[in-house]
């Protein structure tokens, strides 16, 4: 007999998402369904997971174990953000409103707006205002089901200022129950004063962001922004490369403004992951695939940015690339902390299955995130990670209504109630 401190009994449904990861083509349906099922763990680790009648030979429950009846309850498991710049300062909800009026980015970002807007308050915020921003948002993240979340530095672009905001993504880990993966982003954008010089500043991004971030041991990740406007291709390699020297594994923000060729940069790297992929074609799925590269696909980008179309998430699919999903938070257009809404606009506006929508906010996220060992399923030895839903799992979908009863990191309750 198994001992348990913690029980989720008898759901009408547990999606467990078990089996092997990444899930790509016919495999991203398989959400691995169990009807009135339970689920077990001791000290935040998953023991047991099965028909809600098996448990009671197989699991004891401990005197003073939390059990939570879930009749009439679908469960999850606990959502992983694949993608988030939860870390920044100050405001842009007038630009967001000009925005509403027709004005383009590309006008606000020429009059001072945008990104370097967004570069400008977070070099001048404290460390306080930072955490307490970052904290506030990741709250709000964790109401809506997320229990792991992917964030990036690169609102700082200079050594002192990156570091900085990898800290607080470390002091937040630390302090906060979700846990948070930390991706370094020095470029994200040239920053005004190497304007005119843009080499110089990949050279400092390589030499001495890489090898400091390294060394403290402050990210995990290393990315780059490669699109029209932003990195080059050439100058993509040349960071990733760098980084990957500097253990710091490649991932890539690719083809959201314009196809920029940041498929192949994923495949020549290796990187784990290829994010936005609004403007992908046949091609650079191709090299996904061959290369095992997860597309981290950001629909509420596309949807604030008005960018007029998604992510080919079905030829994707078709042409076998796992898929993932995060939120794209951000100060400019990532306006949703929400995985819910990305499986929403996943599902109504790029065709994907509900099924697939959820492997892709779950187990795949997690292996994008190089944590499908730990989290993304419900599966004996994982962290207790869950989520249950008041409902059916379609009421995931009712985007704005309260169908989110508990959020579970680790065992202890972070959101909702029991
Ligand atoms: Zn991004």
């Amino acid at each position: 007999v198994i001992s348990a401190d913690f029980l989720i009994d008898n759901a009408d449904l547990v999606a467990t998402c078990s089996g092997a990861a990444p899930k790509r083509g016919p495999a991203q349906r398989d959400i691995a369904l169990l009807h009135r099922a339970s689920v077990a763990a001791l000290q935040g680790r998953i023991v047991f997971v099965g028909p809600a009648d098996a448990l009671r030979s197989e699991v004891a429950l401990e005197p003073h174990a939390v059990r939570i009846d879930a009749r009439g309850c679908t469960v999850v498991p606990g959502l992983v953000d694949a993608h988030s710049h939860l870390v920044f300062a100050g405001d842009r909800r007038d630009e967001l409103q000009r925005r509403l009026s027709g004005t383009s980015y590309a006008e606000i970002a020429a009059g001072g707006g945008g990104i370097l807007r967004t570069v400008a308050a977070t070099r001048a915020a404290s460390d306080e205002e930072l955490l307490a921003g970052a904290r506030a948002r990741l709250d709000q993240m964790a109401a809506h089901g997320t229990t792991t979340c992917e964030a990036k530095s690169g609102y700082g672009l200079t050594l002192d200022a990156e570091l900085r905001q990898l800290r607080v993504i470390d002091a937040l880990d630390h302090t906060h129950d979700v846990d948070l993966v930390p991706t370094f982003l020095g470029a994200h954008e040239i920053p005004p004063e190497y304007q005119a010089r843009p080499d110089d500043y990949v050279a400092l991004v390589i030499n001495e962001m890489v090898p400091r971030v390294s060394a403290e041991g402050l990210a995990e990740w290393c990315d780059v922004f490669c699109d029209e406007g932003a990195f080059t291709p050439q100058e993509s390699v040349a960071i990733l490369t760098a980084g990957s020297r500097a253990g710091l594994k490649p991932r890539i923000h690719a083809d959201e403004i314009a196809r920029s060729g940041g498929c192949e940069v994923a495949a020549k790297v290796g990187a784990r992951s290829a994010d936005h992929l609004i403007h992908a074609d046949e091609n650079g799925a191709n090299a996904l695939a061959a290369a095992g590269v997860c597309a981290v696909l950001l629909p509420a980008a596309a949807f604030y940015l008005k960018a007029g179309r998604f992510a080919p998430a079905r030829m994707l699919i078709e042409r076998g690339v796992p898929v993932a999903l995060g939120t794209d938070l951000n100060p400019g257009a990532g306006l949703s902390p929400s995985m819910p809404f990305a499986i929403t606009l996943a599902c109504f506006a790029m065709k994907m299955t509900l099924e697939e929508a959820l492997v892709a906010a779950t187990i795949n996220a997690a292996w994008s995130l190089d944590r499908a060992d730990t989290v993304g399923s419900l599966e004996a030895g994982k962290m207790m990670d869950a989520v249950i839903i008041d409902g059916h799992l379609t009421d995931l979908l009712r985007v704005g209504s309260p169908s989110i009863r508990s959020v579970i990191k680790r065992g202890k309750l972070v959101g909702g109630e029991w």
